[in-house]
Parts: C-alpha cells; sequence; structure tokens
C-alpha cells in the first residue's frame, strides 16, 4: 500500500510513519518541517497553505493508495493576534488542497478534533451529535469538516477522525501532560486550567495511529471517534505525572477560558464497528513511556 501522510513531522503524524513503514506501506512524508524518516520514506518539504509550494504535490496525490492528512495547527490555547489566520491557514487551506487533489476512490482520512463538540457535559460525544465549538480552533475543525462534507457530497471518500486528548512519546510541548512532566523535572509549578475535577478521555498515540491506518485500509466514510469512553481528572494526571517523575510539581490553578470544555469523553461504539477498535489507556504506563522518551528517541507501539 502507498499512503501520503500529511504532519509528518508532528507528534501524531511520525507515529502514524512508523506504525505504516513497520507494517510494510510505502510512505510519503508530507510536512514544511523536514520529517524524520525511516529508511525508505519519501519527504515532500514545504507548505500544504501555499500554492506555489510542493510543486510534487498533486502528483503524488494522484496516483497514491491513501490519504491521511495530520497538517494542522492545533492548540486550543493560543493568544497570539495571528492566530485566527494561522488556523485558516493551516487547518481549512491546507485540507482544501489536499480534498481537492486526491481522486474520489482515493480513501482521505482527516484529522478533526474531538473539540468539535464542546465538551460532554452528561454523556459520551457521538459522532451524530449537534457540534458546538467553544473557540477559535475548534470553529476551525468545524469549518475543516464542512469541507470533508462537501467532497462526500462529491461522491468522494473522506473519513473524518476526530481524536480525544492525544498522549505518549513525543507529544506536543503546549500539552497539559507534556508541560507537567517538564514542570516535575525541573521542579517548578504545574498550571492547571480552571481545577483538577476537569475531566479529560486521554488516548494513546499508539491507539490513535492504529485507528487512523485502519480508517484508511477500510475504506471509512463520516466521522468517527478516536477515544477510549473513559475519562480522567486533572488530578489523576497529576498523579501520573508524580508516579513517572518521582516529583509532584506544586500546583497553580488559573482560570481557564470559555473555549476549554470542562470535560470530554468519546462514545467508542462507531470505533469499534468500523475499526475493530476500542482504545484503552492505562494511563501511568503511559505517562511513563512519555517521560522516558524525553530522553530517548520516539519508540513506536502498535496495538
Ligand atoms: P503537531 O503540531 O505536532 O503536528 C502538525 C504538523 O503539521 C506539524 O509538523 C506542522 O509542521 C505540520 N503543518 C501544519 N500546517 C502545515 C502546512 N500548511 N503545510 C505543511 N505542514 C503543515 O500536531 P499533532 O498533535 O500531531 O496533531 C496532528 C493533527 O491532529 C492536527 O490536525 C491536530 O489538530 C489534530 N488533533 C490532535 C490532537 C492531540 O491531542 N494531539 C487531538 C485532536 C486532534
Amino acid at each position: 500500500m502507498h499512503v501520503v501522510v500529511t504532519g509528518a513531522a508532528g507528534f501524531i503524524g511520525q507515529h502514524v510513519v512508523s506504525r505504516l513503514h513497520a507494517g510494510g506501506a510505502t510512505v510519503v512524508a508530507v510536512d514544511r518541517h523536514p520529517p524524520p524518516r525511516p529508511h525508505g520514506v519519501d519527504a515532500l518539504v514545504g507548505d500544504l497553505a501555499a500554492s506555489d509550494s510542493l510543486p510534487r504535490l498533486e502528483r503524488t496525490l494522484a496516483a497514491t493508495d491513501a490519504v491521511i492528512h495530520l497538517a494542522g495547527r492545533p492548540g486550543v490555547r493560543d493568544p497570539d493576534p495571528r492566530a485566527p489566520r494561522r488556523r485558516w491557514r493551516d487547518n481549512v487551506l491546507a485540507a482544501e488542497r489536499v480534498l481537492e487533489a486526491a481522486p474520489p476512490s482515493t480513501p482521505v482520512v482527516v484529522a478533526s478534533s474531538s473539540s468539535v463538540y464542546g465538551g460532554a457535559p452528561d454523556r459520551p460525544s457521538r459522532e451524530g451529535d449537534p457540534l458546538r465549538p467553544r473557540g477559535g480552533y475548534a470553529r476551525s475543525k468545524v469549518a475543516l469538516e464542512q469541507r470533508c462534507t462537501a467532497r462526500s457530497r462529491r461522491g468522494a471518500l473522506v473519513a473524518v477522525a476526530r481524536p480525544f486528548t492525544v498522549a505518549g512519546a513525543g507529544q506536543r510541548a503546549d500539552m497539559a501532560l507534556a508541560r507537567w512532566l517538564d514542570a516535575a523535572t525541573r521542579g517548578a509549578p504545574a498550571a492547571v486550567l480552571g481545577g483538577l475535577d476537569r475531566r479529560r478521555d486521554v488516548t494513546d498515540v499508539a491507539d490513535v495511529a492504529e485507528g487512523l491506518v485502519r480508517c484508511a485500509v477500510r475504506r471509512v466514510a463520516g466521522p468517527v471517534n478516536l477515544g477510549t469512553g473513559v475519562s480522567h481528572s486533572l488530578a489523576e494526571l497529576l498523579d501520573a505525572v508524580t508516579d513517572a517523575t518521582g516529583s509532584r510539581p506544586d500546583v497553580r490553578v488559573v482560570p481557564a477560558g470559555p473555549e476549554e470544555a470542562p470535560a470530554t469523553l468519546a462514545d467508542t461504539r462507531r470505533c469499534a464497528e468500523l475499526l475493530d477498535l476500542v482504545p484503552h489507556t492505562d494511563l501511568t504506563a503511559l505517562v511513563r513511556r512519555q517521560h522516558l522518551a524525553r530522553t530517548r528517541p520516539v519508540e513506536v507501539v502498535t496495538v
């Protein structure tokens, strides 16, 4: 199988490329930053949102068996005044280019986000639920999903993956677990948004990579949650950080903005039905692995 992976230099992208490569696929890794490349993986380096960049992209997309589109501008919090424009370029315009260039029968798997639900106050979020984006990041993902719907209305294949808080080796430095592991290691305080009773469905990046690959292989159409159906309080996340590092950081509670959902939780039934996969997170083991990987290269775990 020949697969194009965009956002291949990023946290999830590196795991997806390694998973595909280990499974014998031929991979073209696309990113604006040079992706780390296992032997035999080809790379295209450039900006998907600039039409004069990546001149080989359209030809490559026309000839591939599947596309896993992860390139984007993640992060719910971004106080930079340029954030709305950057999110539009990287989350919407970059995807438009990929969605238009991939032939209709080519499965395209697009990374949206659980943030489109705006939280799960009383029950797990289902794929058919109305979308209630709370901030600019989530709104840009809703706009992305609208482009995906337009592709499927044209009769073309597209799966919309909605990952829930992804954790593991190489997690982005702006995410809570990565920040708290760093704080615990340095003996610095850990900033906790809103309070320790807030809850997150934390998903192992190995499960997310497996789910994305299965979406492509099984030619899934429509939205699918990539989450565990179990949520953890931020207090539990902090306990896992303490276990992994041997040191408990002091907690500084800071006000959470309106873009922060109090709780997230995935309904996993569609994922189980379509992908034969229900992600499972052993929080203590996952945070230990993430911590160990801070001093070692990313190690990919397949499920
Ligand atoms: P990341 O920032 O580590 O990776 C994104 C990659 O996309 C980066 O390497 C970046 O260089 C590349 N990129 C961005 N815009 C580009 C452009 N215009 N042209 C070329 N390359 C570009 O992020 P991640 O955590 O690996 O997330 C991957 C995707 O999954 C994102 O779309 C994100 O919104 C989504 N997602 C992530 C999580 C999570 O918990 N990490 C949860 C839900 C959804």
